[in-house]
């Protein structure tokens, strides 16, 4: 099949700040965008040619979206994979519905980790209270609960130190099917980020060493500070993964490295992903940039990262007292400011990020997380005034 060139229009399944970067890009390239959003002021809407409006398991929206569209690609896994399976009937899908269905159900995600013989936590399927107290004595404590479906950065998830804390769990994640995998206690949470088109060519970025604050991405430093050896055996086990999905687009494969030396899976997102914001900017080719030639069936762009980069979330907090100065970033000349276009700046909610690229990515993490004291002391200040 022949590739989609500038000139065509990629639809949008979701219109959250992935779209928008994406959107960035493929426009950039001189691709048309159309968007699915039930929201107006969504991030990616008011960059995008075209805006569908209607709830992202909304049938005949993405019908519509369809028919504006040469290829559809979604910026979250949470649309109903049986959606698109309709819209393949119409319209090239990238990922694919069978991509979705895989990892949309960590049950279902977790079976297709042991088929592929990939290493992850040891985990077990749950679905009432009998299976759960089972299933955590056999994945010992502590452990972790997970809602099967729609579960996301930290979300219906617990964390079950003792067999006495096992009911209020339950309870606590309402009921639907689970899983509960080991707590794992790793030296440090990496990345592998990938894409892969559709003639199966697959090109890797540097693995990323991600921290986390509340369950959710904070910080991204990249190349990770891990050996030559850990990073190829990342490569391969996200190249397994992407290749038994025959997967096309970005995909990013979370995992811990424990005892120095091994990876352990903890999960799939068949998209671009946060810990590739870097490469926005720090990247020959960004990963949005990369999405829009996989899901268009072009060559891979080169994805190497010529100086060392750390990047860090701005979360919705930091609006508590009104707009952030935003001079405490941009008077930093290496300091770069992404801005998400979010009306309502909830906390926890992710707004933007600053990127730092530096010859020494420890330096870099150390200017982002200066950077930020400033903002979050001239915040307080302005409270205060
Ligand atoms: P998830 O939404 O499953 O990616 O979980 C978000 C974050 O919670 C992970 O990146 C880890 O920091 C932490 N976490 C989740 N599951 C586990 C686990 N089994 N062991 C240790 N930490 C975990």
């Amino acid at each position: 099949m022949k590739a989609l060139l500038p000139g065509a229009t990629i639809g949008i399944i979701g219109g959250g700040q992935l779209a928008r970067m994406m959107t960035f890009e493929a426009r950039r390239m001189g691709y048309r965008v159309s968007v699915l959003s039930p929201d107006r002021h969504a991030p990616s809407v008011s960059l995008a040619d075209h805006w569908v409006e209607g709830e992202l398991d909304d049938v005949e929206a993405a019908q519509r979206l369809a028919e504006l569209s040469d290829v559809v690609t979604v910026d979250t896994e949470h649309v109903p994979a049986s959606m698109l399976a309709r819209l393949e009937g119409l319209v090239l899908v990238r990922p694919s519905a069978s991509v979705l269905r895989t990892v949309q159900d960590r049950r279902v995600q977790r079976s297709f980790l042991d088929e592929v013989r990939v290493a992850q936590p040891r985990w077990s399927p749950v679905h009432d209270l009998e299976e759960l107290e089972a299933a955590a004595s056999k994945v010992g404590f502590p452990c972790v609960l997970k809602r099967a479906h729609a579960g996301y950065d930290g979300k219906g998830q617990r964390i079950i130190s003792e067999a006495s804390q096992l009911a209020e769990a339950w309870d606590s994640i309402a009921g639907g099917p689970a899983i509960v995998e080991e707590f794992v206690r790793f030296d440090c949470e990496v990345s592998v980020l990938l894409a892969r088109n559709p003639a199966g060519e697959v090109r890797f970025y540097p693995l990323a060493h991600n921290t986390h604050r509340n369950h959710v991405l904070r910080t991204t430093v990249a190349p990770a500070p891990v050996g030559g050896e850990v990073a190829q055996d990342g490569f391969e086990l996200a190249a397994t993964i992407a290749n038994a999905l025959d997967h096309i687009g970005m995909m990013a494969v979370e995992m811990y490295l424990v005892g120095g030396k091994t990876l352990l899976v903890n999960e799939i997102a068949p998209r671009p992903h946060n810990s590739g914001h870097y490469t926005f900017s720090a990247c020959i080719t960004s990963q949005f940039e990369q999405h829009v030639r996989a899901v268009s069936g072009l060559p891979l762009g080169d994805p190497s990262l010529p100086r060392p980069a750390a990047m860090v979330n701005l979360f919705g907090d930091l609006w508590e007292h009104g707009e952030p100065d935003w001079s405490q970033v941009l008077s930093q000349p290496e300091a770069r400011l992404h801005l998400y276009d979010k009306a309502d700046a909830r906390p926890g909610r992710k707004m933007g990020h600053i990127l730092v690229i530096d010859e020494d990515s420890e330096r870099a993490l150390a200017t982002c997380e200066a950077v930020m004291a400033r903002l979050e002391a001239a915040a307080d200040e302005e409270h205060e005034a």
